[in-house]
């Protein structure tokens, strides 16, 4: 007996848009939320319902309490999340279930843990899981930290332990950048993450950063749904996904599989889930966080599994069984996504801001666009620049580099700038066409693009 029939989206933009499309395929009702600066959100006329939140702009999608009595006064009986905002705030989930609305994601305990980098490495660590050297407790005091870190070895990098979005991170290549380094680690997390706690690990020269979609229901049923590969990345921050990995070992992936889907198994994970890992030149595989929530980069993964992720999330949330077993699970060809963001490629990416005067988006076989852009969109300078997904899919690897080629030359976007000539000088470029990227190779070469 299902409970779930009309669902509050707690965001906006191309992810509540998004869980909106998948409501209407499950025939559920969905409910929208707006703040002021977001009257004109594609997803607000989307939705079957849409309620204001005035007031401050940010909060609106923060400030959990109003957001919940919307729902009850709406009569939901479900809020799903998205990514960012209150998507790993384990209060907001606890609270949920309190005022008796399912929220779709994983239980409050699992969101507290992972939300903390230190605590999930000690506990993935206990369930089999390699990690990278590192302190498991807080320091804050800079010269134990120091000591720390030449007992680890240099380079080391200093994290916030409740961080995300490639903030409050430096690495640390010698013993002299060490307080300076640390300082700036710590003021960034407190800045942005209102703690100021930092831990240090080894830093891994190179890797890649590939990471594993998991499903879990509330029955012990764990399943992958393959890796991505996120290690094109500038500053930390995932600029283009792939799946699968273009040249990863088949033994390293296997691996992956086995280790995340146990681990998940072993703590009692439910819901959709990310374990993310490194990858060293020499296949060495170190988990470095687990992500609680669906990700940016979902559709990559749906695409080459033909598995709805936001539609199994909510089923799972509403208490029914795997759908798909992992022997019914099959990949088929490669998948690539574009990050499509509001950002000037003049003024070192930053953010910016405007109306779009004309859009005319890629299309075709093998295209799909997750956006919440259209003619006459203003982009509001509040919230994060990305303002779509540009995703494409062919057999083969060659194939899909053709295939985004092809979609991003298709790609018109005017009214402001955008980091879609990036891609595309990205796609053109030799090394990403033999599809073996680590982590640097997109700071590395900056200078060579755009
Ligand atoms: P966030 O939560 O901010 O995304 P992560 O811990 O997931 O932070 O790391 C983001 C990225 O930072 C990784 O994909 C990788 O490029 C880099 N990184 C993080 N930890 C290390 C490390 N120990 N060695 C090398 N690179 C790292």
């Amino acid at each position: 007996m299902n409970k779930i029939s009309k669902v509050l989206i707690a965001n906006r933009g191309e992810i509540a848009l998004r869980i909106i499309r998948a409501c209407k395929e499950l025939e559920i009702t969905s409910v929208a939320i707006f703040s002021e600066v977001d009257v004109e959100g594609i997803w607000v006329r989307k939705a079957d319902e849409c309620y204001p939140i005035l007031g401050d702009v940010l909060q609106a999608y923060l400030n959990y309490e109003t957001i919940i009595s919307v729902a009850k006064k709406a009569k939901c009986d479900a809020i799903h999340p998205g990514y960012g905002f209150l998507s790993e705030n384990a209060d907001f989930a606890k609270a949920c279930e309190e005022a008796g609305i399912i929220f779709i994601g994983p239980k409050p305990e699992h969101i507290a843990l992972f939300g903390d980098k230190m605590a999930s490495k000690v506990a993935m660590k206990k369930v089999g899981v390699p990690v990278l050297e590192g302190t498991n407790e807080p320091i804050e005091d800079k010269k134990e930290a120091k000591t720390i870190a030449s007992k680890i070895g240099y380079p080391v990098i200093i994290k916030a332990a409740f961080g995300g979005g490639g903030r409050g991170m430096r690495i640390v290549r010698a013993e002299n950048e060490f307080d300076k380094m640390f300082e700036a680690a710590t003021n960034e997390a407190v800045k942005f993450f209102g703690n100021g706690q930092v831990f240090i690990e080894k830093y891994v020269e190179n890797p890649r950063h590939i990471e594993v979609q998991i499903i879990a229901d509330k029955y012990g049923n764990v399943v992958h749904l393959g890796e991505r590969d996120c290690s094109i990345q500038r500053r930390h921050q995932k600029v283009i996904e792939i799946a699968p990995s273009p040249k990863l070992n088949n033994e390293v992936r296997k691996e992956l599989f086995r280790i995340s889907t146990k681990a998940m198994f072993k703590l009692g994970y439910e819901s959709v889930g990310t374990v993310e890992f490194l990858i060293d030149q020499n296949d060495n595989i170190y988990f470095i966080e687990m992500n609680t929530r669906v990700q940016v980069e979902h559709p990559v993964t749906e695409i080459i599994s033909g598995i709805d992720i936001i539609q199994r999330m909510i089923e799972i949330a509403d208490g029914d069984k795997m759908k798909y077993m992992q022997e019914e699970i099959k990949f088929r060809g490669y998948a690539i996504e574009f990050r499509i963001n509001a950002e000037n490629p003049q003024k070192n990416f930053m953010p910016s801001t405007g109306t779009i005067e004309r859009y005319l988006t890629p299309n075709g076989p093998g295209v799909r666009l997750d956006s919440s852009a259209y003619t006459g969109y203003k982009v509001p300078a509040n919230y994060d620049s990305m303002i779509g997904k540009l995703i494409v899919w062919a057999l083969d690897w060659g194939g899909a580099v053709k295939k985004a080629k092809r979609a991003l030359d298709e790609f018109t976007l005017e009214g402001f700038p955008t980091n879609i000539q990036l891609h595309r000088e990205i796609v053109r470029d030799e090394e990403f066409k033999k599809g073996k990227i680590t982590t640097n190779y997109l700071d590395k070469n900056m200078d060579k693009f755009t």
